[in-house]
């Protein structure tokens, strides 16, 4: 069985302010998207595309693919307007492989054993998502700030990246959604992660694979002393 990675770093880094994106911002000695990068490299993976913001092709390929010798990117290709085709940009350079890890690059402290597990999964069933579950109680609204629904707290997940398919499914699933994009945005459906566009256009249930509270998305600038504290700890723990 073959497996890849998509590592999504085509996002503007709009929240977080600053004057480079996000995932090229420093977290301890490397750049953010490194870290996830060095995981996949030391794991099972075969292969990685790496999706980046179109223009930064030439960039990532220097100061990250060859600077810190990174071997298993096959492609660096440019990212889409919504994290959805970015997705879309990155699954046409996976023909040929059994599985695919969609993961964001956002997310620098992915783990082997985290992918392990959903490695597991998805033979298992064809589609899993790294999640935990809520500590807080969630609400849903009524559209105006007034709380609706009360959803039972144990059946409350929080879903992350990665989130693993059969390559041949979810890349049907995606053109699917890419032929069907405007009727979505007229119907106001936000397409925010993959588990869904696997339910929309083939009807698939991903299993929740509990992950860790460690597998933070960096997104604002707050995020980054949290970050900064959490690859403390992994020094602490691991020495690396
Ligand atoms: O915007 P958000 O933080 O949800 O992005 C999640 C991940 O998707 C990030 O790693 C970001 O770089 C990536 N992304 C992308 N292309 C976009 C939007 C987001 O690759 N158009």
């Amino acid at each position: 069985m073959k497996n890849i990675a998509i590592v999504l770093a085509g996002g503007s880094g709009r929240r977080m302010g600053g004057d480079k994106p996000k995932q090229y911002m420093m977290l301890g000695s490397k750049p953010l998207i490194c870290y996830c990068l060095e995981t996949m490299e030391r794991s099972f993976m075969d292969a990685v595309v790496l999706v980046c913001k179109s223009g930064d092709e030439d960039f990532c390929k220097r100061e990250i693919v060859d600077n810190y010798g990174f071997k298993k990117i096959k492609a660096i290709v440019p990212g889409g307007r919504e994290r959805y085709d970015s997705v879309y940009n990155g699954l046409k350079e996976t023909e040929g492989y059994d599985h695919v890890f969609i993961h964001d690059g956002a997310r620098p402290f992915i783990s082997e054993n985290i992918l392990d597990r959903c490695l597991h999964y998805v033979e298992k069933y064809g589609a899993a998502a790294a999640a935990v579950r809520a500590k807080d109680t969630v609400k849903i609204e009524n559209g105006d700030g007034f709380i609706e629904q009360s959803p039972d707290r144990s059946y409350v997940w929080m879903v992350q990246t990665p989130q693993v398919f059969d390559r041949d499914m979810i890349a049907s699933c995606y053109e699917k959604l890419k032929r069907d994009e405007s009727r979505l945005l007229d119907a106001g459906v936000y397409i925010t992660d993959d588990t869904m566009v696997a339910k929309m256009y083939a009807d698939v249930d991903a299993k929740l694979v509990e992950s860790s509270f460690d597998n933070i998305k960096i997104t604002t600038a707050g995020d980054m002393p949290i970050a900064e504290a959490i690859l403390n700890k992994r020094i602490g723990e691991n020495g690396c």
